[in-house]
């Protein structure tokens, strides 16, 4: 039994391919975790890490509450079950499943009724004699999981163990290895390259494409809430549906008409509240709807008010149900229908969207313009006197942003707007995600989004604006969010002295370590020493540029540090910070008295992030 943690985990293999880029994830005991994704996309690589058969490049990878990156993989408490069985065709069934307790030396008798024990749990106590030449796929498949088993492991990694297996016995064999599962209470990571193995197994689903992590949710999740089209068309068959159209509001609706053709369906825009703004003035998206929620049936068509003309070109008959396959304009639309019989290719008729569960996405990047979580409101207003006005609600201004007349825009981030404060609202609902609370309020006439630790019930609340992270464009006068981090260059150095790094003298020589950053030098703090020693190789680590990164709250004025010059204070009511020019960069630091002219900052560098300039991994 045991957690896992990875952390910003990477693999570069010696040729350059970079298979696993900044791979991040918490998984919680007797979790079953599957790694997805076409062939080449690292899941592999991601478990075989796990397992200790790669080296990882970069990151942090634990197993309950011990960092195993240089732990020999005998020691990791895992077993794994791969692909193609990896028996020993020389001995018995019973010989290969207790080879690895008789290595490890364990007694006979202690060997025999674990041995016994597994062959039971997987109904080969019969065949226990036999050669693995003598076994059917699926059999062999069996013992290679009762070597794993026998060692009672703290995690199961399986690399496609049903691949080779024919499909009626992969689904028997799916069904065994979560009956195992239920029964052994450990940990399970499982790799496939397919969906409905995935759909089926995992209680999460990690979904990779070209080593970088697509998404991680659970299976309901994925497939109602995809974020970005990959998602959406990799999970469940037949494919979602994807056409090109746009979206234009107008009032309380907004109007997606399909590429190429007459069809418009009229949306309500509360289906639509999420979809950020700049995607409803009639630029193109990407529409995506799953051929189940379109109906050709007589009666849905009747009552639905979204329904567009389909000229079916071949009709695909599954028995139980069809696939209804045609075009909408130059859509190219399926249709999963149980009433076959009605349609014949050449036929137009009627379909109906279930509009509600549309999906859309941007055409270039192919994320969802519609996140779970919208991460940003963006609201008409208008600055007057110091006062902001967003539909009627009006919202004093703090220092920073006075100055600003006339109608313009506010951005504000979802996870900007707080309670507690002194702005009047109304919060009308409170969806659940994840760990989070997404909470919809009124403000005057205003419709907007907040992002909350916990949940808000409907009724009366009161906001608080955090107006460092906005962006406010009035005319000619536009603030820009403070940012929430920065980067210093940087070296580590090693000194031989006579005193410790603290500067305290010492007869012997010692050796120290520092960070020289934008002309400065300090000590380096132990977590960094540890973190560059460890991942980087001696010559490296002493020649590597590196990037420090800190946040507004991580840097403090002192009598000697980094040089800069204060450029300007920005005063956002309940904090300052000072602009600092350090070289080329500007620095916002948080400052409590009124500064500027020539000062010097020393970072808090047990905080800064780190990583590494040139290949830009991140290490800390
Ligand atoms: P998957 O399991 O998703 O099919 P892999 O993890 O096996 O993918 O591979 C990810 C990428 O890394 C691929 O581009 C593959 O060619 C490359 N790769 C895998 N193993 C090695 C290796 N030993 N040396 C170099 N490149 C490798």
């Amino acid at each position: 039994m045991a957690n896992l943690s990875l952390k910003h985990i990477y693999k570069v293999y010696p040729n350059g391919t970079k298979a696993v880029n900044d791979f991040n994830m918490e998984i919680a005991d007797r979790e079953f975790i599957v790694f997805v994704g076409p062939s080449g996309c690292g899941k592999s690589t991601m478990l075989r890490m796990i397992a200790g058969l790669e080296d990882i490049s970069a990151g942090e990878l634990s197993i309950g509450d011990t960092v195993v990156n240089d732990v020999e993989p005998k020691d990791r408490d895992i077993a794994m079950v791969f692909q193609n069985y990896a028996l020993y065709p020389h001995m018995t069934v019973y010989e290969n499943i207790a080879f690895g307790l008789r290595v490890r030396k364990l007694p006979k008798e202690e060997i025999h009724s674990r041995v016994v024990h597994a062959a039971e749990i997987l109904g080969i106590k019969d065949y226990l004699d036999k050669k693995p030449k003598e076994m059917s796929g699926g059999q062999r498949q069996r013992v290679s999981l009762g070597r794993a088993i026998v060692r009672d492991p703290k995690v199961m990694l399986l690399d496609e163990p049903l691949s080779n297996l024919d499909a009626k016995l992969r689904t028997q064999m799916r069904a065994e290895i979560l009956k195992l599962h239920t029964q052994l209470k450990t940990t399970f990571i499982y790799v496939t390259h397919d969906q409905v193995e995935a759909m089926t197994m995992g209680t999460r689903i990690v979904v990779m494409k070209g080593g970088f992590v697509q998404q991680i949710d659970t299976p309901r999740n994925l497939y109602r809430y995809p974020a970005n089209k990959f998602v959406a068309g990799f999970i469940g068959t037949p494919q979602m549906n994807f056409f090109d159209a746009t979206l234009t509001q107008a009032g309380d609706k907004a109007e997606l008409s399909f590429a190429g053709g007459e069809a418009v369906l009229q949306l309500p825009m509360e289906y639509l509240r999420k979809v950020r703004p700049r995607y409803l003035c009639g630029g193109a998206v990407c529409a995506g709807i799953r051929a189940e929620d379109i109906s050709l049936a007589p009666n849905v068509v009747a009552a639905s008010p979204y329904k567009v003309k389909m000229q079916i070109s071949h009709v695909e008959d599954l028995g139980d149900e069809s696939l209804v396959y045609g075009t909408v304009g130059e859509a190219r639309i399926i249709v999963k229908t149980t009433l076959s019989h009605e349609y014949r290719a050449g036929d137009v008729c009627e379909a109906a969207f279930n509009v509600k569960k549309m999906h859309f996405f941007d055409a270039e990047t192919e994320e969802t313009i519609a996140p779970r979580l919208p991460e940003v409101n963006e609201l008409a207003c208008s600055a007057h006197e110091g006062k902001l006005t967003l539909a009627g609600a009006e919202i004093a201004l703090p220092p920073a942003l006075q100055g600003a007349e006339g109608e313009g825009t506010l951005l504000l981030p979802t996870d900007a707007v707080g309670f507690g404060g002194d702005i009047p609202a109304v919060a009308t609902d409170c969806e659940q995600v994840g760990e989070k609370y997404l909470i919809g309020l009124e403000l005057g006439g205003a419709r907007l989004f907040a992002v909350s630790a916990r949940r808000i019930e409907a009724g009366a609340v009161k906001l608080a604006i955090d107006f460092k992270r906005v962006t406010l464009t009035v005319g000619e006068f536009r603030a820009e969010p403070l940012p929430d981090s920065i980067r210093l260059a940087g070296t580590f150095v090693k000194k031989k002295e006579r005193r410790n790094a603290s500067g305290e003298p010492s007869r012997k020589k010692m050796i120290n370590f520092y960070l020289d950053l934008a002309g400065a030098s300090f000590p380096a703090p132990e977590n960094i020493t540890r973190k560059l020693l460890s991942t980087l190789s001696p010559r490296a680590v002493f020649s590597a540029q590196f990037l420090f990164e800190f946040t507004p709250y991580a840097l403090t004025f002192g009598e000697a540090g980094i040089a800069g010059e204060v450029l300007s204070v920005v005063d956002y009511g309940a904090e300052q910070f000072a602009l600092v020019r350090v070289g080329e960069e500007t620095v916002p630091v948080l400052c409590e008295r009124p500064i500027s002219g020539m000062v010097c900052l020393v970072p808090v560098l047990e905080q800064a992030g780190v990583c590494e300039a040139k290949s830009g991994i991140k290490l800390l």
